[in-house]
């Protein structure tokens, strides 16, 4: 799909103008995509759309290596893949031990990444690794390296609950040396550039929880005009009727949510608050995710329940890897906790607790 949105001239289109181009455009077209083919595919098409392109516009040059390498990701003939996770470090990506370190030819990267979507069938990936010094003794620093994926040794291709339409493999990188110009922005800065590609990609899943659950929606009301019990359709039961009227209710506000943080997003500095901002959206989308795809799939009954008679368990279990992927709910609540701000004034004026 990516090669097909590429020949379009859509990656393009999103990428316009002055960075981070359009954002409502990026997030229109994850809604898109998650509502006409299966989550796995939206998730992976945002990953490059978003998160890879992301990076490689803010930190890819204006020529050379990596300004090449945009450009052809643009056109979608070129794939790109993010590997941050690893088996030591997940949530926590200071943890991490990839390796990269200074040699005469470039970087040297030796490591494993457990996690890479898009790993079996992309072109290239962004690795965050730990810069090691010459000696090849490893420092505090951390950088983001782009390697070619067939330099990468595939070590297993994951089983998934869900989205089985993305690939999502474990990697090793045993000794890859890459060109000194496939450091991604500033050695050192590594945990930036992905914080900064990640910011687009969970902007990306909340997006496309509007498209995932507002097609299970409008299969649900199909369902529910088609089904009589107790001698009228199932709509017919004011009582089904309000709850689906809920879940469209809880997807126009996340809608609302959604726009109004990509006009931000275009408009103002990806600063701490706007992160925090950012990962609330995307952990209250995860969330409702799971709540409202559950609720369509209790209007089918029984055969909700029947993968083979409906699509509505496996489009269940698909959204649960919006509380997961692009950084657990429990790391986006760290991120909103750190813009928490108590009122000092209002509580010594108003609040008269006795001892
Ligand atoms: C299908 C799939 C595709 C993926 N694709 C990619 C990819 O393309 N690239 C990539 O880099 N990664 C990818 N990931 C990895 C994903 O981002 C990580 O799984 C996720 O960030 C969590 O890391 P972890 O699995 O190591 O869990 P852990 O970090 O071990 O966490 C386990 C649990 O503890 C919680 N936790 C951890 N620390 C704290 C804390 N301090 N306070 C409270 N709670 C805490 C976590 O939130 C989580 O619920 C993918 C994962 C899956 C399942």
């Amino acid at each position: 799909m990516l090669e097909r949105l590429g020949k379009l001239g859509v990656l393009r289109h999103r990428w316009r103008g002055e960075h981070p181009g359009d954002v409502r455009f990026g997030a229109a077209l994850a809604e898109e995509v998650a509502k006409r083919a299966p989550t796995g595919i939206a998730v992976g098409v945002s990953l490059h759309t978003e998160s890879v392109l992301a990076m490689l516009h803010r930190f890819g040059g204006s020529s050379g290596y990596l300004a090449d390498l945009r450009e052809r990701a643009l056109d979608g003939t070129a794939i790109g893949a993010f590997a941050a996770s690893e088996p030591a470090g997940g949530s926590d990506l200071s943890a991490i031990q990839c390796l990269a370190t200074p040699v005469s030819e470039g970087w040297r990267i030796k490591g494993s990444k457990k996690y890479v979507s898009l790993g079996a069938v992309g072109d290239f990936v962004i690795v965050l690794c730990r810069l090691a010094d010459r000696s090849g003794t490893p420092t505090q620093r951390l950088g983001t390296l782009v390697v070619p994926l067939e330099a990468a040794d595939l070590v297993r291709e994951h089983e998934k609950l869900g989205t089985h339409a993305l690939d999502t493999v474990a990697v090793e990188f045993n000794d890859v040396v890459v060109p000194a110009e496939a450091m991604l922005g500033r050695p050192g800065l590594g945990l930036a550039n992905v914080s900064y590609g990640l910011s687009f990609e969970r902007l990306a899943v909340a997006a496309q929880v509007l498209g995932a659950c507002g097609h299970a929606l409008a299969l649900a009301v199909e369902h529910t005009e088609r089904r009589v019990q107790f001698g009228r359709p199932l709509r017919g039961h004011q009582h089904l009727e309000f709850r689906l009227a809920d879940v469209l209710v809880e997807l126009e506000v996340l809608r609302g949510a959604v726009n109004h943080t990509a006009d931000q997003l275009m408009t103002q500095p990806l600063d701490r608050k706007l992160i925090a901002r950012i990962a609330a959206v995307k952990v209250h989308a995860a969330r409702l995710a799971e709540r409202l795809m559950s609720e369509c799939m209790q209007m089918f009954g029984g055969a909700g329940y029947l993968p083979r008679e409906t699509p509505l368990g496996q489009m269940w279990q698909d959204v649960r890897l919006a509380r997961i992927g692009g950084g657990t709910d429990e790391m986006m609540l760290a991120l909103v906790a750190g813009e928490l701000r108590g009122a000092a004034e209002a509580y010594d004026s108003s609040i008269r607790i006795s001892t």
